[in-house]
């Protein structure tokens, strides 16, 4: 075998990144972890805001680690509707962090750092059982929200326990196989090739359904995609975002969904927010939609209203 290393350099210069030996490889640290993050194979010098962002950092990942047992992880639920009957098909859970200092984060702002300190493994699992139980909750106060979708990391389906972990939470949590669906971004489903195959399959096997996520934004191998036991794709949202303004979104749009269907799939599409939006989809005969449309991310409570009251289940007119 050929190996090929590369390397990522982070730099700091004496004596105006730091005035000791400690604080000069903390700096270098913080500009190789950006260069970690340009990409990898390049090198960054240190700046004052990296430092800033660095010490930020750490404060962030101390915190993180005792968000979880300090119960400070929400799920917000977000429905997902058919276009052509306009029911409500699903729910997908949406992690968020209340912090005590900073308000409600999204998780754009801690999953990144969830991932990158192994956080994601108990977090991840936290929000599928908190998501199990509540589609058990509420199919036993007799409301029928369809089935629940709960985002993977590339780390979770990596785990050798992913299976054993999820039948698990399964069973506690009172929730059937098949009132679940895994969303696993395309990235993830692509750079793991033949091994998270076989973990798909036995997933599928158990009834779980599985979507690819933000669909367009990763290097798909179709070959590889037609493989794949997935049921569903997920449009991303940055080519729902300009439609109908902007034709080579709606080009990318119409081709997922012709090719979604021709391959059997279900395709959704995310973050339709206008009429117009939602009216192109239904045109090209988009299967579901999500996005404020339908109503934003809601917390249980706020959902359990909705549902109860029977409004939310389905799409408004237009
Ligand atoms: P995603 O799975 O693609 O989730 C959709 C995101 O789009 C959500 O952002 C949602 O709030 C937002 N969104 C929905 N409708 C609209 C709309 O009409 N317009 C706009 N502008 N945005 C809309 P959110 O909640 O900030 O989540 C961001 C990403 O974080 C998610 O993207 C997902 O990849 C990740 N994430 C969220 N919860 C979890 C989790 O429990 N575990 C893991 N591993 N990742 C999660
Ligand atoms: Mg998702
Ligand atoms: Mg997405």
């Amino acid at each position: 075998h050929e190996l090929y290393v590369s390397a990522s350099v982070g730099i700091s210069l004496y004596p105006q990144d730091g005035q000791n030996a400690g604080i000069l490889l903390q700096n270098a640290d913080a500009a190789m972890y950006k260069a970690n993050h340009e990409g990898r194979r390049n090198f960054q010098f240190s700046t004052a805001d990296m430092t800033e962002l660095a010490v930020e950092r750490v404060l962030m990942e101390t915190q993180l680690h005792r968000a979880l047992e300090r119960e400070q992880f929400v799920v917000y639920y977000q429905s997902q509707m058919d276009l052509l009957s306009g029911r409500l098909v699903g729910l997908e859970a949406l992690v968020r962090w209340q912090h005590p200092e900073l308000g409600l984060l999204l998780p754009t702002k801690f999953i990144p750092l969830a991932e990158d300190t192994g956080l994601i493994m108990p977090l991840g699992k936290w929000v599928l059982q908190t998501a199990c139980r509540q589609i058990a909750a509420w199919h036993k106060a007799d409301l029928y929200p369809g089935r629940i979708a709960v985002n993977l990391t590339g780390n979770q389906l990596k785990s050798d326990k992913v299976i054993s972990t999820i039948a698990q939470i399964l069973e506690e949590a009172g929730c059937q196989p098949d009132w679940l669906e895994l969303e696993i971004t395309e990235s993830v489903i692509m750079e793991q090739h033949g091994r998270s195959f076989n973990i798909l399959q036995q997933l599928k096997d158990r009834g779980i359904e599985l979507a690819i996520d933000d669909f367009g934004t990763g290097y798909s191998s179709l070959a590889h995609l037609k493989r794949l036991p997935v049921s569903r794709l997920k449009i991303d949202r940055s080519f729902v975002r300009d439609i109908p303004q902007d034709a080579s979104n709606k080009a990318i749009a119409r081709a997922v969904i012709a090719m979604g269907k021709s391959m059997g799939l279900r395709v959704i599409a995310e973050g339709v927010e206008k009429n117009e939006q939602r009216a192109f989809l239904a045109a090209e005969r988009c299967d579901e939609i999500q996005g404020y449309i339908c109503g934003p991310p809601l917390p249980a409570g706020q959902m359990t209203e909705r549902l109860s009251k029977r409004s939310g289940l389905h799409l408004p007119q237009t």
